[in-house]
């Protein structure tokens, strides 16, 4: 599904609202009063994102971003959500291919250390055994 676009009327009702009386145009992500630097009006949601493409963008959709100070990072941001999403939904679907496991010798197989026996030592009970005058008690 192709990306929504802003329409001509929308793209305005954002950028006056982002225009301040007496400063000018500033960025809705963060205040920076821009002047003459460059801005985008972003998807506060990536549209990758939305499920329902139905709908119409609004006002309320979008944002007024500089580029340099909210918009840049936000996207490189989103493009890992995207790529994650992607993945997971390609994973649900299954339309990946499982995960295989590496194929070398591996590591050898280490001589096992001889176990240390468990066995009681002949007569070792009978030191610990109760004596005649516990055993009267
Ligand atoms: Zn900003």
């Amino acid at each position: 599904m192709s990306r929504r676009e802003f329409t001509k009327a929308v793209y305005a009702e954002i950028v006056k609202r982002a225009l301040h009386p007496k400063h000018g145009i500033c960025c809705e992500g963060c205040g920076l009063v821009l002047g003459a630097k460059p801005y985008h009006v972003d998807h506060t949601i990536p549209d990758a994102l939305q499920v329902d493409k139905s709908r119409k963008l609004t006002a309320a959709d979008g944002k007024l971003l500089g580029v340099e100070c909210c918009h840049k990072p936000k996207t490189a941001i989103d493009q890992g959500v995207i790529a994650k999403a992607k993945r997971v939904e390609e994973s649900y679907l299954r339309m990946r291919a499982p995960k295989q496991k590496i194929k070398s010798a591996g590591f050898p197989q280490a001589a096992r250390a001889e176990k240390t026996s468990t066995k009681i030592m002949p007569g070792y009970r009978a030191l610990f055994a109760p004596t005649d005058q516990q055993k009267g008690q």
